[in-house]
C-alpha cells in the first residue's frame, strides 16, 4: 500500500489526504519509512533539477509582538524582548549586500508583524537600490492588503514568505482565514509564495499535518516543506519538547510526496544535514532579529552564514545553484515543468 502510494507521488499523481495521512504513519527507521525519503529525495530532484538554494534573512527589527504566537520568542506572552530595537539601516544595508557578495540565492527582509508598513517598504526601497538588480528580494511580514500587496511589489520583492502555521488561531492571535487571505492578496500583485508546514511540536495530530499540508500546496507556492519548532526557554510550548531532526526528515519527505512536481522547492529549517539528505533542497541563512533566538543578533547564536548552509548542503549530496533564485522565478519555473512534464 505505501509503495502504492509513493509510485503514485512518483509519476505525479495528486495524494489524498488519506494517503498523506498513512505516510505520516509510517514509523520511522522502518523500510518503508526509509522508501518514503529515498522516494522525497528523487522527486526533489527532478523537480529543481538538481539545484539546492540558499536563501538568506535580515532581520530589520525586535520588538514584543501583540498577536502572541506562542512559538515566537517576539510575542509580548513570552517576555523575552520588552523593548523595540531596530537595527540601523546602515547595518541593514551591509548585511544584505554581504548575503548577496556570499552567493546568496535570494534575501529576505523580515520584520514583526506590527512593524510599521510604511517603514519597511522604505527601508526595503534603499536595500533594493544597493543589490544588484538580479538579485531576488522577498518580503517576510505580518498579513497584508491589497494596496500593501502592490507597494512590495512596486518596492522590488519578487514574492513573500507566509504560511498558515500549525496551531494558527490556537497558539496565535490570527485567524487561518486572515493567513490565506494575504496569500490571495500577494498572487493577486504577482507576488510568487513560498511557505511551510511549520513549526512542526511534538504535539500535532496527523490530521493536522494533513490539513497543513494540503493548504501549502493548495495555495501553488514555489516552494513547501518543513521546519520543526525551536523551543523558546521558560514558555508554555517549550515543555513540549522538540521534534528529532530524524523525525522532521520523515516529515519534510511526506509533504515533498503530497505535492506536485509544479513546486520545485522543499524546504527546512533549521539547516541540518539528514533533512538536506531526505530532500530538502532549500536552507536559509540568518543575521538580525530571529523569531527563533533570544538574542538580537543570531548570527552570533542560532543563525548559520550562507557558506555554513552550502557546507550542510555537501554533507547531504546537493550541488547549490549559482546566481539569483530559480524557484522565485515565474520564468525559470515554466522552464523546469516543461522538462519535467
Ligand atoms: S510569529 Fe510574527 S505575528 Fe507571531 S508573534 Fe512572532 S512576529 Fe508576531
Amino acid at each position: 500500500m505505501i509503495i502504492d502510494i509513493i509510485k503514485k507521488s512518483l509519476e505525479g499523481g495528486n495524494l489524498t489526504a488519506d494517503e498523506i495521512a498513512q505516510l505520516f504513519e509510517v514509523p520511522l527507521f522502518s523500510s518503508e519509512s526509509a522508501m518514503i525519503i529515498a522516494a522525497g529525495r528523487q522527486k526533489c530532484e527532478k523537480a529543481c533539477k538538481g539545484l539546492a538554494e540558499v536563501h538568506a534573512q535580515v532581520g530589520l527589527n525586535i520588538a514584543p509582538c501583540p498577536n502572541d504566537c506562542l512559538f515566537c520568542s517576539f510575542a509580548s506572552i513570552n517576555g523575552v524582548f520588552k523593548e523595540q530595537v531596530e537595527v540601523s539601516l546602515q547595518d541593514v544595508l551591509s548585511q544584505a549586500k554581504q548575503f548577496e557578495t556570499d552567493g546568496a540565492n535570494a534575501i529576505f527582509i523580515m520584520a514583526t508583524a506590527d512593524y510599521p508598513f510604511g517603514k519597511f517598504i522604505e527601508t526595503s526601497q534603499e536595500i533594493r537600490k544597493e543589490l544588484i538588480p538580479e538579485t531576488v528580494m522577498i518580503a517576510n511580514v505580518g498579513d497584508f492588503n491589497s494596496i500593501q500587496a502592490k507597494q512590495l511589489k512596486d518596492a522590488g520583492f519578487s514574492g513573500i514568505y507566509h504560511a498558515v502555521r500549525l496551531g494558527e488561531g490556537r497558539d496565535t492571535k490570527i485567524k487561518p482565514e486572515r493567513r490565506l487571505k494575504t496569500f490571495e492578496m500577494a498572487k493577486e500583485a504577482g507576488l510568487i509564495l513560498g511557505t511551510c508546514l511549520e513549526p512542526v511540536g511534538t504535539e500535532h495530530s496527523i490530521e493536522e499535518l494533513v490539513e497543513k499540508t494540503i493548504i501549502t500546496r493548495d495555495a501553488e507556492p514555489c516552494f513547501s516543506g518543513s521546519a520543526r519548532r525551536i523551543p523558546i526557554p521558560n514558555t508554555k510550548l517549550a515543555d513540549l519538547g522538540i521534534v528529532s531532526e530524524a523525525k522532521m526528515a520523515h516529515i519534510l519527505a511526506v509533504v515533498r510526496l503530497a505535492l506536485g512536481y509544479n513546486i520545485p522547492g522543499n524546504c527546512t529549517h533549521e539547516p541540518n544535514v539528514i533533512g538536506a539528505a531526505a530532500g530538502a533542497n532549500l536552507l536559509w541563512a540568518e543575521v538580525g532579529s530571529n523569531p527563533r533566538d533570544t538574542v538580537e543578533k543570531t548570527e552570533a547564536a542560532r543563525g548559520m552564514n550562507v557558506d555554513q548552509c552550502r557546507k550542510v548542503f555537501a554533507e547531504a549530496e546537493w550541488k547549490v545553484l549559482e546566481g539569483p533564485s530559480k524557484f522565485y522565478s515565474v520564468d525559470s519555473r515554466k522552464e523546469l515543468e516543461k522538462v519535467i512534464s
